[in-house]
């Protein structure tokens, strides 16, 4: 059976650090709202153009935007498949399971706890690499001479690490996503996985929990 993992937690969790490990150890495709959003909205597409008010004010994209994105994405994946940023609300995680139909049985969803306080000293030291998809800290950056670990790209700051933005990202992530969080554990599919700790750490539980070989 193909993994088929939703990865959910509020901003600042980890969530991209984890979901690139979790889709190169179980060989799934990996999807991420934020960075394909930010992918649509640099080579400046229709899409892109629509989404850019959203992102600026730091808000998630509307259901019908955000569902467009995803669905088209799975539509060309053949295996398994780990979503980041998707679904980020319950009226998505519903159509989510409707596209899916039977297979929606077998969705495993990884909540990752991290503890308020925690998150926001995470905030402003995250850096993203201009060429590839790696996420990580300044600290991290520094060991690397300041350029990107995997491939030596350069690095910047996340569009969206700001602590105005984080408080009202966490807001959205407290009235919107939370209801699809309930929605996963009442059908019996949620996972809680703590995301204190190193990236290293926290995706060893990860691999328990959801009993990855
Ligand atoms: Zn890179």
């Amino acid at each position: 059976m193909a993994l088929q993992v939703v990865l959910l937690g509020p901003p600042g969790c980890g969530k991209g650090t984890q979901g690139h490990l979790l889709a190169d150890a179980a060989g799934a495709a990996y999807f991420s709202t934020g960075k394909q959003l930010r992918r649509e909205l640099e080579s400046g597409t229709a899409l892109g153009e629509e989404a850019r008010p959203f992102l600026d004010a730091g808000r998630y994209v509307p259901d019908a935007m955000a569902l467009r994105l995803a669905l088209d994405w799975l539509q060309g994946v053949e295996g398994g498949w780990v979503l980041d940023g998707f679904p980020r609300t319950l009226a998505q995680a519903r159509e989510l399971d409707r596209h899916l139909g039977p297979a929606a049985a077998a969705l495993q969803a990884v909540l990752l706890e991290v503890p308020t306080g925690e998150l926001e000293s995470r905030v402003g030291v995250r850096r993203e690499c201009v060429q590839c998809a790696w996420v990580g800290t300044r600290s991290e950056a520094a060991e690397a001479s300041g350029s990107c670990p995997a491939c030596g790209g350069a690095l910047r700051r996340r569009h969206d690490d700001t602590e105005d933005r984080f408080r009202k990202r966490l807001a959205a992530y407290e009235e919107l996503t939370e209801p699809a969080v309930v929605h996963y554990e009442g059908s019996g599919r949620l996972h809680r996985v703590p995301g204190s700790g190193s990236p290293g750490q926290v995706f060893a539980l990860l691999r328990d929990s959801l009993r990855l070989p």
